[in-house]
């Protein structure tokens, strides 16, 4: 059975107690250090243990593997809410729970018993490495090479833009294990890679935004593992096995973008009617008015369509599409509200004192994560025709 799939709900009064511990915490312990540790391109530690704290490494993890199991629906207003605030802290836990989804939906048992409740705990952190300096959306052009010596692996190669990389001690690492398979996807797998000898950080990257949180280049020379790392134990199976959690993955991205196109629009809610010009609040130009009513419907737009991805999730139903279309449009959103946010603010929106320009920064990432926005929609157009052809 489909462990994470399995239908999830929570009590309304649970979700509730959660929430507003996650908004107490972000009010008294991240809001005040934001800015800070954003602007130095700091890694925030004390917040990530105040995050293990809060079970948020373990969050769509299995009660029964020491997670706290919460449905789609829960983790996505988790992930708004700290979106809305800083959304590069997201992705400590986001990235890491692509590494625990893909062992849990496809480990063997003895796998998940070995790594899920530490992944959960948060002893071990860590991330999803798929992407390699030559591969991103097209995956299956990946090179690292992953070659069978008795009871062990042996794998070369480099993999580029890895949340976490630096910080983190543990990743999913897609491979070939038959790199001249035809068709390319049969010959590729996925390995758990803990930190270890022949496992080394090339560089740290420097971003746009996205601060704070480490991306990095992961380079593997003769890494040794034995063949208890492969996922699921059979070869062949990778490429299904690290996209089998885009569902959950583009959930989880939507979510990033509710959260700045909320956090953007409250920001600059706040400015236009502090603002006066020519004798009122900027708010009641009808300019700026005009912008307000767009970046609201907006962002309400797109957190209906991710609370309905999710629910659907959350009821074992497949849903590709819908969480296409909610990565799809609240990335988007989370773009124009950071600009249109930005432009309400006036010069102080290109000032570094005020917090739009971080929002502004780290919008575009969502349109390139889980899928870039490009194939997002080839993705949604290729799915309708689907089931407009079965209807
Ligand atoms: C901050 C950050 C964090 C990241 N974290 C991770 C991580 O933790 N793990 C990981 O594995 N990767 C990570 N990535 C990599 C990310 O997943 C890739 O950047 C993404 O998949 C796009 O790949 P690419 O950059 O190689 O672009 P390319 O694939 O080279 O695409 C370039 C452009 O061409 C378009 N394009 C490509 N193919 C087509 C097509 N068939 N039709 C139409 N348009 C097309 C794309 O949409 C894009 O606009 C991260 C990236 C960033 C920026």
């Amino acid at each position: 059975m489909n462990v994470v799939r399995t239908r999830r709900t929570l009590e309304e009064g649970q979700q509730a107690q959660l929430l507003a511990a996650i908004d107490r915490w972000l009010e008294r312990e991240v809001k005040p250090v934001v800015k800070e540790h954003d602007h130095a391109d700091r890694w925030p530690g004390k917040i990530v243990a105040q995050m293990q704290e809060l079970g948020l490494f373990g969050a769509t993890i299995s009660a029964e593997y020491g997670g706290l199991g919460l449905p789609a629906t829960t983790y996505a207003e988790i992930v708004m809410r700290i979106s809305a605030v800083w959304m590069a802290i997201t992705g400590i836990f986001n990235s890491h729970l692509m590494l625990a989804l893909a062992i849990e939906k496809f480990g063997t048992e003895p796998q998940k018993r070995r790594w899920l409740p530490k992944l959960a705990s948060g002893e071990i952190r860590g991330g999803l490495a798929l992407t390699e300096p030559d591969a991103g959306t097209d995956l299956q052009a990946i090179r690292m090479t992953a070659r069978r010596e008795g009871g062990h692996y042996v794998i070369n190669g480099t993999k580029t833009w890895i949340s976490n990389g630096i910080e983190g001690s543990c990743f999913a690492l897609l491979v070939k294990t038959d790199p001249k398979a035809e068709p390319r996807h049969k010959g590729m797998s996925l390995f758990i890679a803990p930190k270890q000898a022949g496992f080394r950080v090339g560089r740290k990257l420097e971003k746009l935004g996205y601060k704070a949180i480490d991306s990095a280049e992961l380079i593997f020379e003769d890494y040794r593992i034995s063949a208890d790392h492969l996922i699921g134990e059979v070869e062949g199976q990778g490429f299904y096995q690290a996209t089998g959690g885009l569902e959950l993955g583009r959930i989880n991205v939507a979510a990033r973008g509710v959260g700045i196109a909320e956090g953007a629009l409250r920001l600059a809610t706040e400015y236009a009617q502090l603002r006066r010009t020519f004798g009122k609040p900027i708010a009641e130009h009808q300019a700026i008015a005009l912008k307000l009513g767009e970046m609201v419907t907006r962002a309400r737009a797109a957190r209906l369509l991710t609370l309905d991805a999710a629910a659907a999730f959350d009821r074992a139903e497949r849903c590709d599409m819908e969480a296409g279309m909610a990565k799809y449009f609240a990335s988007e959103a989370a773009l124009e509200n950071s600009t249109e946010s930005l432009r309400i603010h006036g010069a102080y929106g290109y000032s570094k004192e005020y917090d739009i320009e971080r929002l502004y920064r780290d919008a575009p990432l969502t349109c390139i994560g889980e899928g870039t926005n490009e194939i997002q929609r080839l993705i949604i157009a290729k799915q309708w025709l689907k089931r407009s052809t079965m209807a």
